[in-house]
C-alpha cells in the first residue's frame, strides 16, 4: 500500500515570542501548516488552517486575538484553494482531523462540510465548556458547523491498517491530538503544536501550558509517552524531549538553547 502525504500552508501568524517560549520578547512569524494523506480508502485532511474571513476583516473574527496576532492571508491561501491546486475537491475528503481547536487548526473546518470530523474526546468536550472556552480561546463559530462527528478517547487508527493514526498529546490544549502516517516507504509524525507539552513548559511555562500542566501533568507526560513509544527513532527523541521522558539530555539542551537566544539576534534558533 502506498500512501500519499502533502503538506501546505494556510497563510501566517505573527504574535508575541513569549506565547511559545515563556520569558522570551519580541515576536515571532508562524506558518498554518494542513497535511492532505492519499489512502487507498479515504482521504484525510489534518488541521484547516485559518478562516477565509480572516482574509478581510480579522479583526472582527478574531475579537480580542486581533489585538494579539497579526494575520497575513490572502486569496488563494484558504485551506479549499490550497486544495485546488492539487487537483483536490473540498468534498473528496472523507476525514478532517482536527489537531485542537484553536482558530488557525479548525478556522477552515466550514471548508471542508462533508468530511467526517475527527477530535479527541477532551478536546470536544472542553470546546463546549463556557470556562474552557474562555480559558483556551476557543471560537466555536470554527468547529461547531454540525460536520458528522467522530469523538475519540486516546489512540484511534482511522482506516484499521496502521497507516493514519490519531496519538492523543494533550498539553497545548487538553485533548491536542498528533497524526502518526505510515506507509512501506517510511513513517512521519505530524505533531502541529505538541512542542508546547512536558517539561519544557514546566521550566519555562507559557500560560497555556500552565492550564493544561497545572491541572494534569501526569496524564499529558503519560499520552506523550505512549505516543513517543509508537514513533520512529527520530520523531520519538523529539517527542520524549518535549514530555521530558527518558531523555538525560533535555535539561542541557534547554539551557543551552536559552543561553544562545540570550546572547540575541544573530543567533536564531527557532524553526
Ligand atoms: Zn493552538
Amino acid at each position: 500500500m502506498s500512501l500519499r502525504l502533502y503538506a501546505f500552508n494556510c497563510g501566517w501568524l505573527t504574535g508575541p515570542l513569549g506565547i511559545f517560549l515563556a520569558g522570551e520578547h519580541g515576536r515571532l512569524r508562524v506558518p498554518t501548516p494542513c497535511y492532505l494523506i492519499d489512502h487507498p480508502k479515504g482521504k484525510v485532511l489534518f488541521d484547516s488552517g485559518l478562516h477565509v474571513d480572516l482574509q478581510h476583516e480579522p479583526a472582527t473574527r478574531l475579537g480580542a486575538n486581533a489585538k494579539v496576532f497579526d494575520i497575513e492571508c490572502r486569496p488563494g491561501d484558504e485551506v479549499r484553494a490550497r486544495l485546488a491546486t492539487l487537483g483536490v475537491d473540498a468534498g473528496a475528503i472523507r476525514f478532517l482531523v482536527n489537531s485542537h481547536l484553536h482558530f488557525d487548526h479548525a478556522g477552515g473546518n466550514q471548508q471542508i462540510p462533508g468530511a467526517q470530523l475527527v477530535v479527541q474526546r477532551r478536546e470536544w468536550e472542553a470546546g463546549h465548556e463556557p470556562d474552557q472556552i474562555a480559558a483556551n480561546y476557543y471560537d466555536p463559530r470554527d468547529y461547531d458547523l454540525g460536520h458528522d462527528l467522530l469523538v475519540i478517547d486516546g489512540e484511534h487508527d482511522l482506516f484499521g491498517d496502521g497507516a493514519v493514526v490519531c496519538l492523543p498529546t494533550g498539553g497545548h490544549t487538553p485533548g491536542h491530538q498528533a497524526l502518526r502516517v505510515r506507509d512501506e516507504g517510511g513513517e512521519v509524525v505530524l505533531a502541529a503544536t505538541i512542542r508546547s507539552s512536558g517539561r519544557r513548559c514546566r521550566r519555562r511555562p507559557t500560560p497555556c501550558c500552565e492550564r493544561t500542566l497545572g491541572r494534569e501533568p501526569d496524564r499529558v507526560q503519560r499520552d506523550v509517552g505512549r505516543a513517543a513509544e509508537r514513533c520512529p527513532d527520530q520523531e520519538r527523541d523529539a517527542l520524549r524531549a518535549a514530555a521530558g521522558l527518558h531523555h538525560p539530555g533535555a535539561d542541557a539542551e534547554d539551557d543551552r538553547e536559552h543561553a544562545e537566544r540570550q546572547r540575541g539576534p544573530g543567533k536564531p534558533r527557532i524553526g
